[in-house]
């Protein structure tokens, strides 16, 4: 099943048509996306049935909101791919390193960020969703805790977010607009191997960024099972998963995102989310 949110209903997506949730079950499902991943199994079920009248939605891709808009908690990896950890100076870590995305940093997969002052980097990350209360599971039982898989971009102020010792990740990664999400999110079912998709990040069309999941050095299972070792995660939860090399702060010279770049992110199966960036804003 593809999920989605588009002008503010919950949908189910198939190419390019969509079926309104709340209608195709007669009232009997909630329209309120958050509402609705207490509810995944039934959704799941319920979409499987639906028949092909229902999906009488055309899909506009600028009206397409985050799959998940105000998830309770949102957790993100560091250094998740050995390039990467590599290109950072880091041998590959032996635990996964983990900070938060503060929540009111998720947005939809198409949007305009104002670039806050300071040294703005991409990094384009799978990102698992929660489907249902989850403590303590064992890694060969996580893919049936997740909901399902989207795109998201890790947007980080470098600046902020390597100051101080130790560093804390957390604020510099936190902006208004620095959790993109989306288009859709798609369930694990959905493709042949939900642990070797193709990512890749492109900057004004060039892709700076290019690897496969299977690379990760604690894939999505893995992560699902540590992270629910410590504290229950809930259903709509954002795992972002880290990102492969080829950010902008590891390269001769740096690079960072400067008003009218436009960033894409994209995920084998799934689809591409899509971000421009502008001067920041005066106040
Ligand atoms: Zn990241």
């Amino acid at each position: 099943m593809r999920f989605g949110v588009l002008d503010g209903r919950a949908v189910v997506v198939r190419g390019d048509l969509a079926a309104d949730i709340r209608q195709a079950s007669r009232g009997q499902l909630p329209d309120d996306p958050t509402a609705l991943m207490e509810q995944w199994a039934r959704l799941r079920d319920r979409a499987a049935g639906l028949p092909g009248s229902a999906y009488d939605i055309r899909v506009d891709p600028a009206a397409l909101g985050a799959p998940v808009p105000r998830p309770r908690q949102v957790f993100a990896v560091a250094l998740n791919y050995p390039p990467h950890a590599a290109e950072a100076g880091y041998t590959p870590p032996a635990e996964p390193l983990v900070f938060t995305k503060f929540p009111a940093c998720v947005t939809g997969p198409q949007t305009t960020v104002a670039l806050p002052p300071g040294k703005v980097d991409w990094e384009v990350e799978l990102v698992a969703v929660v489907g249902r209360e989850t403590y303590r599971v064992s890694e060969d039982r996580a893919w049936d805790a997740v909901a399902g898989l989207t795109v998201g971009q890790d947007l980080s102020e470098r600046v902020s977010q390597l100051q101080g010792k130790p560093a804390q990740f957390s604020l510099g990664k936190s902006f208004p607009g620095f959790g993109p999400t989306g288009p859709v999110l798609v369930t694990p079912d959905e493709f042949d191997d939900p642990d070797d998709l193709e990512i890749t990040g492109l900057l004004n069309g060039e892709a700076v960024q290019h690897d496969r999941t299977k690379s990760m050095i604690f894939p999505v299972p893995e992560l699902i099972a540590r992270l629910s070792a410590v504290l229950p995660l809930f259903p709509g939860d954002l795992v972002f998963t880290g990102t492969p090399a080829g950010v902008g702060n590891r390269m001769n010279p740096p690079r960072y995102l400067t008003p009218d770049d436009e960033l894409v992110s994209r995920i084998e199966g799934i689809g591409e989310i899509r971000q421009r960036f502008t001067a920041p804003e005066i106040i």
